[in-house]
């Protein structure tokens, strides 16, 4: 079997990753230099400059030199408020980051040594930088897409569209020529052409040739300026099997192993938005799983503060 070069490149082992961010001071400097590569920037009035800086309770704060406002690095991000230390941050970022499925709560809580509430927190903060980090990703050229649904097969029974309980997301994946898949796109969304046209505004751009089956709702790519190579199969097992969607079939097999059995099906529907994001976020940088935990920090320090209510509310139905 030749040897597949995403699954066999190096990551960044736990030596390593203990080398880098071991202690709370590594942490903290990680965190300046993604934030503030240029030097200090003022969150509140974008002033470059620091009247002082100095230590409170083991963290480095600035004052700015135009407003007066004092900060940490911590201050207005994801991070903030967050009564866990930074080590125990990074290492849940290294965790969901260097596996290949999404990692549970209950995983994570025994890994961290935390309480299962701070676990849950700490990951869907971590998940909503992932969502923050791919909310603009768009595809373009050579894209199939498909609709999914999370929590059911699409053979058999009352499966696949129109079934119950299930939960619908649009899997789009732009391919090489050749049909390999490159970049993905989950977005949970009903099949309606309001919620197409309005998909392949935020997440395509043209040049575009959408494959897609039977569905009517993906005719709307002509008049978003695509080319619809449109291939009726009446969805079930002939859709699975044709090698037009062979991208896009395998990306939809590959959600249902990395989710399945991570999560409560119930709890499942309400976030399926962040699980289907993290997802996302690491097909998206598999080519370089060195550099993943670098554009998750990216992410984090850059997303804004939301306290736990924020972080408890589901997305709205789209
Ligand atoms: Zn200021």
């Amino acid at each position: 079997m030749p040897m597949n070069r995403v699954q066999f490149q190096p990551g960044l082992s736990m030596r390593e990753f203990l080398s880098l961010y071991g202690t709370d001071e590594l942490c903290e400097a990680a965190l300046i230099a993604r934030r503030w590569p240029r030097g200090f920037e003022c969150p509140r009035c974008g002033a470059c400059q620091a009247r002082t800086s100095f230590n409170r309770q083991g963290r480095r704060y600035w004052q700015c030199a135009g407003c007066q406002y004092q900060c940490s690095v911590l201050s207005g991000t994801l991070f903030e408020a967050s009564k866990l230390p930074l080590t125990s941050w990074f290492l849940a970022m290294q965790l969901l980051t260097q596996s290949k499925n999404n990692v549970s709560c209950l995983e994570l809580k025994r890994h961290l040594g935390v309480s299962y509430r701070s676990a849950w927190l700490l990951k869907h903060k971590i998940l909503e930088g992932m969502r923050l980090a791919e909310a603009d990703r768009q595809l373009t050229g050579r894209v199939e897409i498909d609709d999914a649904y999370l929590g059911g097969e699409r053979s058999g029974g009352k499966a696949g569209r129109g079934s119950e309980n299930k939960i619908p997301f649009v899997a789009a994946v732009q391919t090489t020529e050749d049909g390999l898949a490159h970049l993905v796109c989950l977005s949970p969304r009903r099949f309606t052409n309001k919620a197409m046209e309005d998909f392949l505004a935020r997440h395509t751009a043209l040049p575009l040739t959408v494959v897609s089956d039977g569905l009517n709702c993906f005719l709307v790519a002509t008049s978003a300026g695509a080319v619809h190579d449109r291939e009726i199969t009446g969805g079930g097992k002939a859709s699975v099997l044709n090698e037009k969607f062979k991208a896009v079939n395998t990306i939809i097999g590959n959600v249902k192993t990395a989710l399945t059995g991570t999560y409560h099906a119930v709890k499942f529907a309400k976030y399926a938005y962040r699980y289907l994001a993290e997802v996302q976020f690491r097909f998206n940088r598999r080519y370089d799983m060195r550099a993943i935990l670098g554009s998750l920090l990216s992410a984090l320090v850059h997303a804004p503060r939301r306290p736990e209510r924020g972080i408890r509310v589901a997305e709205l139905r789209r």
